[in-house]
Order: C-alpha cells, then structure tokens, then sequence
C-alpha cells in the first residue's frame, strides 16, 4: 500500500504515520527526518539543507526527489510506504509517480489532514513550551516566527497538491483537528474502504 500523509506542519502526520507503521507494517518515509540525518551526519546535503530548512524554506526539488529515490530502492519499501512530508510541490508529485511506476506501484491514497492555521500554531506553542519546560531542545524551525514562513510556504507550493490529487480521485480528507484517537479511526474507515488494487 502506497499513502501519502498531505496537511501543514504540526497537523499530526507523524503521529498518524507512526501507528500505521507499527498497526500494518509500513514503512514511513518522512523527508525531514531523512533531511535532519543528513545534517546530523554532516554531509553536503545536510549543512545546504540546513540553511534552508532553518529559515523554514523548502529544499529544492531535485535534492529531495534524489533522496527519496534512493529510499525506495531499499528492500522494506516492498511492504508498502507512508509518504509523510512528500511530496510536497507538483514536480516532486510528478516525480513520484514516476518513481513508483518504475516500480510497478502506484499511489492508493492521499490523506489530507484538515486544520485550521491559527488553531496549529496555538498548538505548536504549547507543545514548544511543554518541551521546553520539561528541558528538552525544540527544533530551530518550531520557533514560532518560521513556523509562520513554513505555514506560507505550504498554502503557495504544498497546499496546489490538494487539487491535484483530487482531481485523479486519491485525496481523502481527515479532521485534522480532532483527538489522535478519531483521527486514526477515520484513516482506518478510509483505507478500510480503499479498493483492492493489487498496488504493494
Ligand atoms: P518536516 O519535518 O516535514 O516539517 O520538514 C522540515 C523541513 O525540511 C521543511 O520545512 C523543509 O525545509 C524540509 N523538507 C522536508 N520535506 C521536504 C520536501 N518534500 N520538499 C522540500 N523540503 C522539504
């Protein structure tokens, strides 16, 4: 099975993205966190992302297209993929079918977390500020002002994807707003509902 995880930052991708990977054995693929090793690890593509990502810019297509290319050229793509943080632009969507044809896969879903912009960043602040209380270290891209850029940035680039992907019948909406637990029944009545296609 093929999904693909579309809503702005902090709209509960991750935590949806990592119960289906322990509930149905998918791997999740999440561009930031591959983004955040490659600093971590100080490669070229780290310390370039770096810059960007710190000013909550996106990278550039071909650098994520390349890494995500690499991915799922690894074995456990096999058991099926939850795209989360990607694609994030129409080229990168475009890539991707592209990629997974190669493959002789094909996208079953996108699911569209639905929120609402002011309601996120009110719940951003409190989740960086029970980090920071609790003396942990929030990401330089969480501080409030470049969460607004990345917000921007996803209704002008992210935000055309929903069209997109409507358009050829995949986009299933959730509430994106509602409690972890509903979110999560409502992912399993779609992907519940979600025709038999044979797709890996
Ligand atoms: P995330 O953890 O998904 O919020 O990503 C953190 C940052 O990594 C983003 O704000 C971008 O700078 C960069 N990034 C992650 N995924 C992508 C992508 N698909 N395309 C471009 N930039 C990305």
């Amino acid at each position: 099975m093929i999904l693909i995880f579309l809503g702005p930052p902090a709209a509960g991708k991750g935590t949806q993205a990592k119960r289906l990977t322990e509930a149905r054995g998918l791997v999740q693929l999440s561009t930031g966190d591959m983004l955040r090793a490659a600093i971590a690890a100080g490669t070229e593509i780290g310390r370039k992302a770096k810059i960007i990502m710190d000013r909550g810019d996106l990278v550039p297509d071909e650098v994520v297209i390349g890494i995500v290319s690499d991915r799922l050229d690894q074995p456990d793509t096999k058991r099926g993929v939850i795209f989360d943080g990607f694609p994030r632009t129409i080229p990168q969507a475009d890539a991707l079918d592209a990629l997974l044809a190669r493959k002789g896969s094909a996208l079953d879903a996108v699911i569209e977390f639905q929120v609402d912009d002011e309601a996120l960043i009110k719940r951003l602040e409190t989740r960086v500020a029970e980090t920071v209380k609790a003396g942990g270290q929030i990401r330089e891209d969480d501080k409030p002002e470049v969460l607004r850029t990345r917000l921007e940035v996803y209704h002008r680039n992210t935000a055309p994807l929903i069209a997109h992907y409507r358009g050829k019948g995949k986009l299933r909406p959730v509430d994106g707003m509602a409690s972890i637990g509903e979110v999560a029944r409502q992912i399993d009545a779609i992907l519940a509902a979600l025709p038999k296609s044979g797709a890996k």
